[in-house]
């Protein structure tokens, strides 16, 4: 650990720390996030009132092929993940549900892919473990959009929900996308996996699941935000510590070596490819601006980090311990 790693915790250990520190003139804002790792992957990060812990789910390994960037060659990408000293033949996509705790809440963005994904992902209530909280202690589930790695790990094969005490908050537009049946019955065979994927996991909560209009306020210190394109209801967050917020923003981008290096570029499972750049290119000049901290599901891990401007595009630098 760095010696100013070993600062900024101690100085975390209680509010008294900050003003000590402050006292004995060492320059800390009042606005520093204090990290810590709980196990491998899994970092919480207080800001404020209000700490952010990953819950790493896995990853998938995708081979790389043209097409994965809409928009540009298989060469470009190929030297994109060169730069970022990855391998050059396959992408690898990490899934990161993330646990927030302010008010004596414990709120889950996202949920993982269960049993229902790669092999090498289902992980989250491994990593939740980490945290000493049990799934029966989660209040609040909030969703930022229905793509199966966010919705699957919900509720398990047997049909159980994973967090059977918790609220589940999902976005009205995602909600309407997904539960029209003309529309999961004009989409061609290979499309239909997702709208079944949805009707598994909420059809036996429907009467219960709270849908939201992005835009509100869901909670004290969380705050939905509109974002579309990446599906049709695509939902970003900005949680609120008081003397720092933070941006979840779930896909607003896929992996940061391409799709933070190049915010033009469009994923393949962007919905709306255009809309999607826009929302993409307008959310990371608003996490610049207001100096935001950045939460992301499929960002490198632990998922929470920096962002900073870097010629056309931006870097993304984790927050670790
Ligand atoms: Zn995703």
């Amino acid at each position: 650990m760095s010696l100013s790693r070993r600062f900024f915790l101690a100085a975390g250990a209680s509010a008294a720390g900050a003003s000590l520190y402050g006292c004995s003139g060492l320059a800390l804002t009042p606005s520093a996030p204090v990290v810590s790792t709980l196990a491998p992957g899994v970092a919480r990060v207080r800001f404020g009132n209000a700490t952010i812990t990953s819950l790493p789910d896995g990853f998938v390994d995708r081979p790389l092929v043209e097409g994965f960037v809409r928009n540009a060659t298989l060469p470009q990408v190929q030297a994109a993940l060169k730069d970022a000293g990855l391998p050059t033949d396959k992408v690898t996509v990490p899934f990161t549900p993330f646990l927030v705790q302010m008010g004596g809440r414990n709120v889950i963005f996202d949920g993982g892919n269960g049993t229902f994904g790669a092999p090498t992902s289902g992980r989250m209530l491994d990593s939740l473990k980490a945290t000493g909280l049990q799934p029966s202690q989660i209040d609040t589930v909030i969703l930022s959009h229905f793509h199966g790695d966010h919705i699957n790990g919900l509720r398990d094969k047997d049909g159980k929900l994973t967090f059977p005490n918790a609220r589940m908050l999902v976005p009205a537009p995602e909600w309407d996308w997904w539960m029209d049946d003309a529309r999961m019955n004009a989409a061609p065979a290979a499309a239909r996996g997702n709208f079944q994927a949805v009707r598994r996991v909420f059809g036996p909560v429907a009467q219960t699941v709270e849908r939201f209009e992005p835009g509100r306020d869901l909670l004290p210190g969380i705050r939905s935000l509109p974002a579309f394109g990446h599906t049709a209801g695509h939902t970003t967050f900005i949680i609120d510590g008081g003397s720092q917020k933070l941006m979840y923003w779930a896909d607003t981008t896929n992996i940061a070596p391409l799709f933070v290096r190049n915010p033009d570029w469009a994923v393949m499972f962007d919905a709306d490819a255009e809309a999607a750049r826009k929302v993409r290119r307008a959310t990371m000049e608003m996490v610049v601006r207001e100096n935001l901290l950045l939460a992301g599901y499929h960002l490198t891990l632990p998922g929470i980090g920096r962002l900073t401007p870097r010629g056309t595009g931006y870097d993304f630098t984790p927050l670790t311990s």
